[in-house]
């Protein structure tokens, strides 16, 4: 029937209201900002920087590969490359961003920079509170107010959190694996090189 659903809507809409009267299960709304409800994981707002450890420039993951500057549809993200190198979370010597702003008045929280991120370095945060009259100062986000800690990831996603982190474990101990057994390679390529460099001893007492 045509406005069914409008009239469903409606009736809902009713019964709430009049049910909020005598039973707090039919009160739908809270009293913001004093009342709040919990954020749920599938909550994303703004993009941040995830970093591991207790130094936030020491344990950024992102490697200034620019692929999510390249990808943002409004192109909000604005990244410099550093000139010098520092290890990634394998150990593995990488660029990182010397600068690294988004600017969150421009961003329309598509989250398309999470999923093109091949080092899980950008993740969606759930502070939505970032209202203010200063439009340049406050709203253009710089690495340091984008860093935020594993911990903190951990504390809004623990779910997607803890996957990421068991997949990183993953790819750290196939990168150790392989550099352990390139280690072992070369030594038995220096052994057996040496060995045959060696001369041979002559036969003692000999005829
Ligand atoms: S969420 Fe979308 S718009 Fe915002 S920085 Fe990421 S890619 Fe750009
Ligand atoms: S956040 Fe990810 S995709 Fe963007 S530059 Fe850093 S490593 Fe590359």
């Amino acid at each position: 029937m045509l406005g069914e659903g409008i009239l469903k809507g409606m009736l809902e809409t009713a019964k709430n209201f009049a049910g909020s009267f005598v039973s707090e299960e039919r009160l739908t709304t809270v009293e913001y900002p004093e009342q709040r409800i919990p954020t749920i994981e599938n909550t994303r707002v703004f993009p941040f920087l995830v970093y591991d450890g207790p130094d936030w420039q020491a344990g950024m993951r992102c490697v200034a590969c620019q692929i999510c500057e390249k990808e943002c549809p409004p192109k909000c993200i604005y990244i410099e490359k550093s000139k010098d190198k520092k290890p990634d979370f394998v150990g593995k010597m990488q660029i990182y961003p010397a600068r690294f702003d988004i600017d969150v008045s421009v961003c329309m929280s598509c989250q398309i920079c999470v999923e093109v991120c091949p080092f899980e370095a950008i993740k969606m945060d759930t502070q939505f509170e970032l209202a203010t009259d200063d439009r340049f100062g406050d709203l253009l986000l710089d690495r340091h107010e984008l860093a935020k800690s594993n911990e903190y990831y951990h504390s809004i996603h623990p779910a997607e959190a803890a996957e990421v982190d068991a997949r990183l474990a993953h790819e750290k101990a196939v990168a150790e694996a392989k550099a352990r057994a390139a280690a072992e390679k070369a030594a038995a390529d220096a052994a057996a090189k040496a060995a045959a460099a060696k001369p041979e001893m002559p036969a003692v007492g000999g005829r």
